[in-house]
């Protein structure tokens, strides 16, 4: 492994630098338009083959987008900062995916997956929150970079570099999937219909944090969860609340028993499940019997069986309550999560490659999520196709938990990201490595 150091100190600062700006521009899923063209405007000098927008995306597949004024805004918001035209162009329609890809020679398809969305919430703005100190907390009001992904799409960013100018340790084809939205589940599915980890020899994701600390990795992450994310709508009939509210569908009536059912459902006997209603919202009027109810909600399982015991009974509970109250129901799936166990031979050549980083003090064979990630799509796909993959957890020390306003990481970690998954698609590529055990294509 020698000779890597020399570079990684050296592009250090500007991978930093890189990160900050990204996490000072923080977009939601299916906007990531200004990060997107920063991305392909570095990957391109690097000889890397770039698909963009529709061609590494299913249109038809995305689900829960945001509405066309947002995706128009976030557009114009990303002209002003530094994004291309030709790129922002070759996105339409909240499509803002991008696969980079560099083939050195005949050999195995290694795929890595770095989500790059961030979050709907309100930074931090105390000088105890270094990014605030240092000054490069978020300038969207409302959105931030609360789960790592600004590292995420840093650590593609570097390994990209690593690869193309100082790694001749590899051989065989290096494909980068930067993906939109996956808070909320919604864009590795859209991003494996587009055929992003077709032919895929090793697929591997990563996740910075989740509270393993730094200097630690994980070579697969334990309970996954399911999930299944739901837009929930109550219509009903408006009326005067005094005059003659028997002429009146309740709508927000039925919503709000709705949240209070859905606290309550059955549980599962011996598999955890979680429901939660993030948010409700209905009725017009003081004096009107409100007319639409609008919920938010998720539900979770440790296990394919649980999240269907949850789905069912909730659509059950949600079908009674709009029945009870003359409203009708529509219910919009918005996102989707799957678990996914790393393939044995992955966890282990990652473990052989961590064991030998002087920077990486705890290897674990595995570490729970503490959540769901779509990224479990793209290792279906790649194992259904005889492809081995993985999910490791770059351990980092926090300044408080995801999804914090107060979130942040560890950035010399990143450095630790590049060097493990370099280290990972040497290994993986230099014919040491057998995936003939596991492997059989399908064609
Ligand atoms: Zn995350």
């Amino acid at each position: 492994m020698s000779g890597i150091d020399p570079f990684i100190l050296r592009r250090l600062p500007d991978w930093l630098a890189f990160r900050r700006d990204l996490h000072r521009h923080p977009e939601l899923g299916f906007t990531e338009y200004r990060t997107i063209s920063k991305l392909a405007q570095r990957l391109r000098p690097l000889g890397y083959t770039l698909r963009l927008g529709p061609d590494a995306i299913s249109r038809e597949a995305i689900i829960g987008a945001p509405p066309a004024s947002a995706i128009e805004a976030a557009k114009a918001q990303a002209l002003a900062s530094g994004a291309l035209v030709e790129d922002v162009e070759r996105m339409p329609d909240g499509t803002t995916a991008l696969i980079a890809e560099l083939r050195r020679s005949e050999g195995p398809i290694v795929a890595m997956r770095f989500d790059v969305d961030a979050l709907a919430l309100n930074e931090d703005s105390s000088d105890m929150h270094r990014p605030r100190r240092l000054g490069f907390a978020s300038a969207a009001p409302g959105l931030m970079h609360a789960c790592g992904h600004d590292g995420h799409a840093t650590i593609g960013l570097a390994i990209a570099e690593f690869a193309a100018q100082n790694d001749t340790s590899w051989s065989g084809t290096l494909r980068l999937i930067f993906q939109p939205a996956e808070e909320g589940g919604r864009g590795a599915r859209a991003m494996v219909e587009a055929g992003a980890v077709d032919g895929v020899d090793l697929f591997v994701a990563l996740h910075l944090g989740c509270d393993l600390p730094s200097r630690e990795i994980a070579c697969a992450a334990k309970s996954m969860m399911f999930s299944a994310k739901w837009d929930v709508v109550f219509r009903g009939t408006a009326a005067h609340a005094a005059g003659n509210p028997e002429n009146g569908r309740n709508a927000l009536l039925a919503g709000a028993q709705a949240v209070t059912a859905l606290y309550a459902l059955p549980r599962h006997g011996c598999l955890a499940t979680h429901v939660n209603v993030g948010r409700f919202q209905g009725g017009t009027a003081r004096n009107v019997i409100a007319d639409r109810a609008e919920l938010e909600i998720e539900l979770r399982g440790e296990a394919a069986a649980a999240l269907d015991h949850m789905e069912r009974r909730a659509r059950w509970t949600l079908d009674g309550i709009a029945a009870a109250h003359g409203c009708e129901l529509v219910v919009t799936e918005m996102g989707r999560t799957i678990g996914a166990e790393t393939s044995p031979p992955a966890a282990s050549l990652i473990r052989a490659v961590a064991e030998a980083l002087p920077d990486i003090e705890r290897v674990h064979d595995d570490w729970p999520l503490g959540g769901g990630d779509d990224a479990a799509f793209f290792m279906h796909r790649v194992q259904d196709q005889g492809g081995l993959a993985a999910y490791l957890i770059l351990g980092s020390d926090l300044a408080a938990g995801h999804h914090a306003i107060n979130f942040d990481f560890e950035e010399a970690d990143i450095g630790i990201g590049v060097r493990l998954m370099a280290g990972v698609l040497a290994a993986a590529t230099n014919g040491g490595f057998s995936f003939s055990d596991e492997r059989r294509r399908t064609a």
